[in-house]
């Protein structure tokens, strides 16, 4: 297989192109722009492999995109490049309507126009992904899932431009036949975690003895799906998805954000004792604008028809997660210290990130 990975210098996307290149010895050409979420060194296993390519560009560059199809000559596209912070959603949306919106618009019809020009046998088996969130669902009740059945009802400008790119690229295949799927996604974890996202930032602040700020009660849900099987789940859809179909792909680990703080505090106070329990650091701050309550994800269609299942539990995962980040500073370390040291986002009554209160999550 020849894939195109939008996004590949990110989280998701590099433990795919990591995961295709390496385990799967497919031919990946990651196309990034390199925004602030990217990082190269989380590639820097793949150097000298001759079946990983990159290419620095903007999804929403028209003239790259339809270069990187015409010379690339893929057989699919896993489509991950997107700003992904909801936080700084809030703050400043315009660079999600434009990667998220717009990008998508010109990514859709770059593949549209090399797969409608490709011979028939090679055109009957190209595929587009489409890799989107849960969050396009909205808030949940308790006790509820979110099924591929659910009506969208996106509350953050975050989520607003993803099922805006959801409906473009399901028009995509009702309009013109492009042969797209599309999964929707709970919370991912695991190595590699760009430290403003919830689990990095509280492991990370907890390590060096800072506040754990929790934002509102903490007894927000989210559904933590360990990136490496997130990852063969994509790769799953892509190769035995239906076509025009959507997945619906979580870990069946629905769990309050306060006992995620408190496993990690748990688990660096085994690894790493102090003096006081770590869970001390932990303070509640005002919540997100618009926060939803609850996401859980009911991942039976994948599980049943394509035969993916998540093999971690949030335990096995998250001790997983603490141990790769206890044994692999070197990665994190210039982040922190360099892009992003953990100021609050997305506060409402400031449009320019506050630099007085410590950032919790993303989720
Ligand atoms: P990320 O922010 O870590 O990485 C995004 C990557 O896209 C970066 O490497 C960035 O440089 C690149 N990018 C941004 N704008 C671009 C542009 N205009 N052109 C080319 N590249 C560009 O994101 P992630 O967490 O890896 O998420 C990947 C995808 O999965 C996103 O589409 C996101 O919406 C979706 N998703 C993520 C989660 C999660 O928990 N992280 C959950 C559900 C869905």
């Amino acid at each position: 297989m020849r894939v195109i990975v939008t996004g590949g210098a990110g989280f998701i996307g590099s433990a795919l192109v990591r995961y295709l290149v390496r385990d799967r010895g497919w031919e990946v050409l990651n196309v990034d722009k390199l925004t602030y979420a990217a990082n190269l060194q989380s590639l820097s296993s793949l150097s000298g492999r001759s079946n990983y390519r990159f290419m620095q560009a903007d999804i929403g560059d028209h003239v790259a995109m339809r270069h990187a199809f015409s010379d690339f000559q893929p057989d699919g596209v896993m489509h991950l490049a997107a700003e992904s912070h909801v936080d700084r959603s809030i703050s400043s949306s315009a660079e999600f309507i434009k990667t998220n919106v717009l990008g998508t618009h010109v990514l859709l019809e770059a593949a549209r126009r090399y797969w409608s020009e490709l011979p028939v046998t090679r055109g009957d088996t190209f595929r587009f992904l489409h890799v989107s969130t849960d969050e396009v669902f909205g808030t949940l009740d308790e006790g509820d899932f979110f099924t591929e059945t659910t009506a969208y009802d996106p509350r953050s400008p975050y989520s607003a431009s993803k099922a805006s790119s959801d409906h473009l690229v399901s028009a995509w295949r009702e309009t013109y036949g492009l042969p797209t799927l599309i999964t929707n996604c709970s919370n991912n974890y695991g190595p590699y975690h760009f430290p403003e996202k919830l689990i990095p930032l509280i492991l990370l602040n907890a390590l060096e003895k800072k506040p754990l700020p929790v934002y509102g009660d903490g007894r927000q849900v989210r559904d933590w799906l360990y990136v490496e099987d997130h990852v063969k789940a994509l790769t799953t859809v892509l190769e035995r998805g239906r076509i025009g179909e959507t997945y619906n792909v979580g870990g069946r680990a629905p769990t309050e954000n306060i006992t995620v703080v408190e496993r990690i505090c748990d688990l660096l106070d085994a690894r790493v004792p102090n003096e006081v329990p770590r869970r001390n650091l932990i303070r509640f701050v005002t919540d997100r604008p618009g926060h939803d309550r609850r996401y859980a994800i009911d991942p039976t269609k994948i599980e049943t028809e394509l035969g993916w299942r998540a093999e971690k539990t949030f335990d096995t995962g998250i001790t997983a997660t603490v141990d790769w980040y206890l044994n692999n500073d070197w990665w994190w370390r210039p982040l922190r210290e360099n892009v992003y040291s953990g100021t609050r986002l997305g506060l409402l009554a400031d449009p320019a990130p506050a630099k007085t209160e410590l950032a919790e999550n993303s989720v």
